[in-house]
């Protein structure tokens, strides 16, 4: 995590964050421990979603600490694939910020 992304945390409560059930825990492609179960709601067979990112106003349910001043991923070492892909260098980045009143 860069340390923008730090005093960030906008994307982590701006987008739907969905993945494959073998990124759980017990799973077959889990990063280190695997993402919990219980901060995850199923969509189809194939897919399941990180509690909160769904929501009208989203936000992570691993997401901890204030958004724009200090943040922390508090499943970071079991994120999922799309946290893993996403940095300071993905389009969405930006308009993440701007839509939590941050510019770049
Ligand atoms: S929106 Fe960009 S700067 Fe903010 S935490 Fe995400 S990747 Fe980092
Ligand atoms: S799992 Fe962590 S990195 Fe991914 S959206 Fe949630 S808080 Fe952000």
């Amino acid at each position: 995590m860069s340390s923008i992304c730090q005093s960030c945390g906008a994307c982590c409560a701006s987008f739907r964050v969905d993945f494959h059930p073998a990124e759980l825990a017990g799973g077959a492609f889990a990063w280190g421990q695997g993402v919990p179960s219980a901060m995850t709601v199923p969509v189809t067979p194939a897919v399941v979603r990180m509690c909160g990112t769904d929501d009208a106003a989203p936000r992570c349910v691993a997401l901890a600490g204030e958004i724009g001043q200090a943040v922390r991923c508090t499943i970071y070492d079991e994120r999922p694939s799309p946290c893993r892909e996403f940095d300071v260098e993905h389009a969405a980045c930006l308009r993440a910020r701007q839509r939590h009143g941050m510019s770049i």
